[in-house]
């Protein structure tokens, strides 16, 4: 097997990309590197089943050969990416996920859409099941990431119904572990990376927003078991594990032994107030996924991640 995997140095794509070679499968990455890094990559060094194109996905894709699996999972994916650079966010879920679906087309590859639980926007109900549309603030801060993987799905649903492509759409959220960045800006790099320094926990807002959190390998063994359903609409992944803002903070300390302290910052506009996946789709799609790593032994290895990536920086300065 084959796969091609946009976005495979990024976070959850180079999470896929070791469990896609673990497998057994051969693997193409396609990633311009601007939010990814090859250092997630590096120890597949040497390995003759990985490639690696440098590209931006929103240009033709030129791959030779027969591919059996595209899994697109280009895009940057923090809010402050959104503020950064949102024309790059909107084209590689519009112009890049055409892109893909159009290399799936010609390959006769299955496709899977890396979507996510921002299609619900800031929901009004709770959990949030895949069949609730959402809401969503078009042409607010992060109405770029929104809209493009919203436009995303639409057109992966398209191909589908009009090419009669294998398609699959993974709704993922809130997921963390080793490889985020440490200046993403997301609650788990910045909450870890402020403990781990004695720097304040800055929360948004009040802190009473929740996120449910998954680990990262424990969300890739979800992609992975979809990658193997026959199942074309939309499905959730992520834990029911929910907790507030503040909540999180504390759990945060606990496990680095920190001291640092709390501090309360202006509230973010248009940020969701709550989201947790409603899992029964899931459960009957996945095979009865369920997590294994509970968040304060995620969080625990997370912490050594950065901790280490924290060691670097201070011996390179
Ligand atoms: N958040 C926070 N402090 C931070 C970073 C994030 O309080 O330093 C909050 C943010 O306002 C949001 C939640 O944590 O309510 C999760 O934010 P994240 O950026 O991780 O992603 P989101 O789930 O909003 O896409």
């Amino acid at each position: 097997m084959r796969a091609v995997v946009t976005g495979g140095a990024g976070f959850l794509g180079s999470h896929l990309t070791d469990r896609l070679l673990r497998e057994g499968w051969d693997v193409l990455i396609i990633d311009n590197l601007i939010t990814g890094s090859t250092d997630n990559i590096s120890h597949h060094s040497g390995n003759e089943r990985l490639k690696f194109i440098k590209q931006d996905v929103t240009e033709y894709l030129f791959v030779d050969g027969e591919v059996d699996f595209i899994f697109h999972f280009a895009s940057p994916a923090s809010p402050i990416d959104f503020i950064r650079m949102p024309i790059p966010v909107l084209k590689v879920g519009a112009l890049g996920t055409h892109k893909a679906l159009g290399l799936a087309k010609a390959k006769n590859a299955k496709f899977m859409l890396a979507s996510t639980s921002e299609v619900y926007g800031d929901p009004l109900v709770s959990p949030q099941p895949e069949t609730y549309w959402g809401n969503v603030n078009p042409i607010g801060p992060r109405g770029v990431y929104d809209e493009a993987k919203r436009y995303a799905e639409a057109m992966t649903m398209a191909y589908h119904h009009f090419h009669g492509l294998d398609t699959r759409i993974v709704r993922f959220f809130n997921t963390y572990g080793p490889r985020m960045r440490l200046d993403d800006g997301r609650v788990v790099p910045n909450f870890l990376a402020q403990a781990l320094t004695g720097k304040p926990i800055t929360i948004y807002g009040d802190g009473s927003q929740t996120r449910s959190f998954g680990y990262v390998e424990d969300i890739v063994e979800g992609v992975w078991r979809l990658a193997n359903a026959d199942f074309h609409e939309p499905v959730n992944i992520g834990t029911e594990d929910e907790h507030t803002v503040l909540e999180f903070a504390k759990i945060v300390l606990e496990v680095t032994g920190s001291k640092s302290a709390i501090e309360f910052m202006p509230a973010l506009p248009d940020d969701p107030k709550q989201r947790r996946p409603d899992l029964t789709r899931n459960q009957q799609v996945l095979n009865k996924w369920s997590p294994n790593v509970i968040l304060k032994d995620g969080l625990k290895r997370t912490a050594d991640y950065f901790q280490g990536r924290l060691d670097l920086r201070a011996s390179v300065s």
